[in-house]
């Protein structure tokens, strides 16, 4: 065992339908703009611009049902997404190979304070302050691949407080998930616990404290988060 001169932080993980065991996580990637109707409303070009990805920090992730209301932000917005879980890594994972690493898919959503994020990408600096903060990412307990498959299309909805803001098909992904893990395996170790969030919907929009959110993903359940 090893000893530590600090008290060990937790590992951070997710719940996992149908046992008491969780999923310990190791790091998440998001990638960007992989719905075009969404590129659009952020100003992008769906033909010319390629997904591109960015880290949200494994403690990030949140099943508590809550999410606290972050500070110095006016425009946090709620970006529906499919969570993808690995179960083993890899570099350079051939295309063919890809699904083979997955041990589970889940509901989750990527908190975003859009207005910090909207000053670092005028001003060229890191995304992490409007995307990484405090439990940015709730998260509905993973699904095994042993219990779902490998869901490539079905609907992914978002809803505030019962009215549908975001909606949208897995099928609508401009990168498919093997796709994801194959690219990612080519500029990082991919590893068992690592979190691939797979990107969002157009619809995306402000929470305000209060607000009950309901996040959808055909064969996954839902994701009910209440904004405090
Ligand atoms: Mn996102």
């Amino acid at each position: 065992m090893t000893d530590f001169v600090i008290k060990q932080p937790d590992i951070a993980s997710l719940p996992v339908t149908g046992t008491d065991a969780v999923f310990p996580v190791r790091r998440i990637y998001c990638i960007g703009r992989n719905y075009a109707a969404h590129t659009v409303e952020m100003g992008g070009d769906p033909d010319r611009e390629e997904p591109f990805f960015f880290q949200k920090n494994a403690d990030n992730l949140d099943s508590s049902g809550e999410f606290p209301y972050p500070p110095h932000s006016s425009d946090v917005h709620h970006e529906v997404e499919m969570a993808v879980a690995l179960g083993s890594g890899g570099t350079n994972i051939p295309l063919g190979e890809a699904l083979d690493h997955v041990f589970g898919y889940g509901v989750s959503i990527d908190m975003t304070r859009r207005d910090l994020q909207g000053i670092a990408k005028k001003t060229g600096r890191p995304w992490e302050i409007g995307k990484a903060f405090e439990r940015s990412a709730p998260a509905a307990p993973l699904h095994p691949v042993s219990e779902v498959g490998h869901p490539d299309h079905g609907r992914i909805e978002l809803k505030v407080n019962g009215e549908v803001r975001q909606e949208g098909d897995l099928d609508h992904m401009i990168w498919k998930v093997p796709e994801m893990i194959s690219h990612l395996s080519e500029y990082f170790e991919l590893a068992a616990g690592d979190v691939i969030l797979s990107g969002t919907p157009s619809g995306v929009g402000p929470v305000v404290r209060g607000d009950r959110v309901t996040a959808t993903i055909e064969g996954l359940g839902a994701l009910e988060v209440v904004v405090v």
